[in-house]
């Protein structure tokens, strides 16, 4: 049958080494966090751009979907197959070049497959910064950061991937290479095609290189926690150190208690501050340009007026590095921590920053009224007006049949509430498969238009991660 000439054709551009069909494939076809397993055809693994090309020109032929895949992160189910076991996985984890750095330009140049904490490494090793820093960053690929215009936890200062992104290099449908590699900061020559492709999921091009910005490294980066009364003087709190640190703020993330206590109980290795006290901690971090002192200096200035106005009730600067990642540690293992207390319905929204008191007010109530016992882990981005509001079944409940029975009707609630408040469904997880249904309810027919053209005129025979993103 055609796929055994397919599967010869794949092996004579890629090497039988990299055309994997047998053995444990679950790190390809298995997403991350384990609620969906595909079966694929074959998982093909391209060292160069001039491979991707033939690869992709070889399926396009044949008529078989690719689904592009960086470090398998993600978080949406858009990275793996599906289960029809005719799906070839395009792994770009071999093309990890870093291919130039120009320090006087601010840009480095990577392959799609090299690890971001790699580029981060590169990037200071010169001096400078590439300031996109997610707790994936140990595997996840820049290819998949833009693919998904990764956010994380420097937004807030130096924008998403999207706004780190010069150029890009990308393998078309139709296996053709769009060289896009500019390091220009200004280029207004029609329709931003760069643009397009971030945050597409791997439904218009495969990107296998890209041209990012980089910037000066800080000369100290220092960390704060502090404990704060209720929403509305976190979101205060954040008004008064953008105007007291301006762009030396990098970082602002706020925590529930309840997200904190999950830390607390299932690592009690781990110190938390404050958590049993207050409702909500913020963690704040501060990059200078000037020295360690300076930024100290900042903090406590900050933190003495949130102090004196009661914004903050108790606070503590980080006396070390040391301490600065065991805060930042603490903030990073509530997923973890939540994935121990058992399984749970996620949510990545953003309201405008001004709404989010008042949406997690009514939220809040809204689900402690629907759903007694209901447990709400929420933290997340405050500065970007991003929280991960999530939802785990009341104690001693069947976690799993409260997501069998429940899920839709939390969704319900939730994105309803996202939705009065002009909010966003997800804010910087992707669609991928696992939105792609609620989409549909979000975007406006127009819009909808616009994006099936756009996929209709770039992939027009649906081989690029068909499903994801947009439904048939
Ligand atoms: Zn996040």
């Amino acid at each position: 049958m055609h796929h055994t000439a397919l599967l010869e054709q794949l092996v004579s551009i890629c090497g039988s080494a990299n055309v994997l069909t047998e053995g444990d494939l679950s790190a390809w076809e298995a997403d991350w966090r384990k609620r969906a397993r595909g079966k694929a055809l074959a998982v093909v693994r391209p060292g160069t751009t001039e491979e991707v090309a033939q690869v992709v020109k070889a399926c396009a032929q044949a008529g078989t979907s690719l689904v592009p895949q960086g470090g398998n992160t993600g978080l949406v189910v858009g990275s793996v197959p599906d289960d029809s076991g005719t799906q070839v996985v395009l792994s770009l984890q071999r093309m990890n070049r870093v291919r130039a750095l120009d320090a006087a330009n601010l840009t480095l140049t990577a392959e799609a497959g090299c690890i971001l904490q790699t580029l981060q490494e590169t990037a200071r090793q010169q001096g400078l910064l590439f300031p996109l820093s997610l707790a994936a960053e140990g595997s996840c690929t820049i290819g998949g950061n833009l693919a998904t215009n990764a956010g994380g936890t420097q937004v807030l200062r130096y924008g998403n991937a999207r706004e780190l992104c010069l150029g890009l290099e990308v393998v078309t449908a139709q296996g053709e290479v769009w060289e896009g590699l500019s390091g220009l900061r200004k280029d207004n020559t029609g329709y931003d095609l760069r643009d397009l492709f971030i945050g597409s999921e791997g439904t218009l091009g495969v990107i296998t290189a890209a041209t990012l910005k980089l910037h000066p490294l800080p000369a100290a980066r220092l960390t704060a926690w502090a404990a704060v009364p209720g929403m509305d003087e976190a979101v205060a709190l954040l008004g008064l150190a953008q105007r007291e640190l301006s762009a030396s703020l990098t970082g602002f993330e706020v925590m529930g208690q309840f997200a904190l206590s999950l830390v607390a109980k299932h690592f009690p290795q781990q110190r938390v501050p404050f958590h049993e006290a207050t409702p909500y901690c913020v963690l704040l971090e501060n990059s200078d340009h000037e020295s360690a002192e300076h930024a100290r200096a900042m903090f406590e200035q900050l933190l003495e007026k949130a102090l004196d106005s009661g914004l903050v009730t108790d606070a503590v600067v980080a006396e070390n590095i040391a301490q600065a990642q065991q805060l930042w540690h603490v903030r990073e293992s509530i997923p973890l921590a939540q994935a121990e207390e058992g399984l749970n319905i996620k949510h990545d929204i953003s309201v405008p920053i001004s709404a989010i008191p008042q949406f997690v007010r009514e939220t809040d109530a809204l689900l402690a009224r629907e759903i007694p016992g209901v447990r709400l882990v929420n933290f997340g981005h405050l500065g970007d007006g991003n929280l991960h509001y999530n939802v785990q079944a009341p104690a001693d409940s069947d976690a799993q049949q409260f997501l069998r029975n429940q899920e839709g009707q939390v969704n319900d609630l939730v994105y309803g509430a996202v939705r009065r408040f002009g909010g966003s469904i997800s804010a910087e997880h992707g669609v991928g498969s696992l939105k792609a249904g609620e989409l549909v309810h979000h975007k406006s027919p127009v819009a909808l238009t616009m994006m099936h053209a756009i996929k209709q005129a770039l992939d027009p025979q649906n081989i690029l991660n068909p499903g994801r993103v947009l439904q048939r």
